[in-house]
């Protein structure tokens, strides 16, 4: 349920509204819109349909929401959250650009790629050092080893760090070494993992489900925000189809899906999305003029040795042209990067 406060309504007006929710047992996230106040309530519908806050001084009009996530929804907050990484800003018209190599594999290997993606205008440098992989046999990450590098060349290069977490028992620990955690496709729904790091204000990159419809990803994300940390950017990484052709099925109508009924900012990866480095440049076209607030694409300086997902990986140069056509696109859509 949705309280919209008028333009012109008080603060005592707001006060009463928020003492009536508080009395009732229920509990209440306010967003402070431009020109009004929402209120979103959460709790019992039933016990709020007895409350009558139409009758409210200052109170334009209750909304009932249907779909069970309200804090990331636009019913909720019509204007674009803008997410603040170290004042790298993601959604609202500004890009962000996360790339790197899947796997941290060693200081050499993240440094090279550091540099080449730095120069290209990258702001965030990516790397997994707890990798999620299919099978326990293939390389499993350098752990907090890979955490150190990946804080050490960040520093060194002038990038911020995002690093998957796959284990509540490692928040503490790469919360020191992280800009932004990213919690992968296969924990979208590890509702535990979801809560702990809504009890933190590290900002999150929430990746899409191997399977999960937008509104189980954006149900996800409402677990973040319900903790209290509303920093979230989401990511459409492609989706698990009857297609093998490519590794998953990268879902542009999703930018559009999640513009329309959030109001985070949600950026593509074309790596995971199509498994193919020759596919990775048009599809980080498209999702651009798609309306998409940014990129995580994998670069390796050398993809053929990749320790995991090589064959989507692109090297250095073919990123250089990705970036400038990238530009190019969202010059066009009036965006800055
Ligand atoms: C990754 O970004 O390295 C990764 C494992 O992605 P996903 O969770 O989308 O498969
Ligand atoms: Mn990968």
């Amino acid at each position: 349920m949705i309280i919209v406060m008028k333009p012109e309504a008080t603060t005592a007006e707001l006060e009463a509204v928020k003492n009536k929710i508080t009395d009732a047992g229920l509990n209440f996230h306010l967003s402070q819109g431009s020109s009004r106040t929402i209120v979103g309530v959460i709790g019992d519908k039933k016990k709020f349909a007895t409350l009558q806050m139409n009758s409210f001084g200052g109170v334009e009009k209750t909304v009932s929401i249907t779909e069970k996530y309200k804090l990331v929804s636009r019913d909720f907050k019509k204007e674009d959250s803008i997410i603040d990484v170290n004042g790298v800003k993601i959604g609202g018209g500004h890009l962000a650009i996360m790339s790197g190599p899947c796997a941290v594999e060693s200081k050499e290997q993240l440094l090279e790629a550091a540099k080449a993606v730095k120069a290209c205008g990258a702001q965030f440098l990516r790397g997994g050092a707890f990798k999620p992989r299919t099978s326990p046999y293939d390389f499993q990450g350098l752990a907090e080893e890979g955490l150190k590098m990946l804080r050490e060349v960040a520093d060194e290069v002038g990038l911020n760090v995002v690093t998957e977490i796959v284990n509540i028992n490692d928040l503490d620990m790469i919360c020191k070494y992280a800009d932004m955690l990213q919690i992968g496709a296969r924990n979208m729904q590890n509702f535990q993992l979801l809560k702990e790091v809504g009890h933190t204000n590290k900002p999150v990159l929430l990746k899409r489900g191997l399977s999960a419809t937008i509104s189980e990803w954006l149900n996800a994300a409402e677990y973040i925000a319900s903790g209290g940390n509303y920093n979230i950017v989401l990511c459409e990484r492609g989706i698990r189809t009857y297609e093998t052709f490519t590794r998953n099925t990268l879902d542009l109508s999703a930018v559009a899906a999640v513009k329309e009924l959030s109001h985070l900012p949600i950026i593509v990866d074309p790596s995971h999305g199509t498994g193919r480095w020759q596919m990775v440049r048009p599809m980080a076209r498209a999702a651009i003029a798609a309306g998409a607030d940014g990129l995580m694409i994998e670069v390796h300086p050398h993809p053929e040795v990749a320790l995991s997902d090589g064959d989507q990986s692109l090297k250095p140069d073919n990123f250089a042209v990705v970036m400038q056509e990238v530009r190019q696109i969202a010059q066009m859509m009036g965006k800055t990067l």
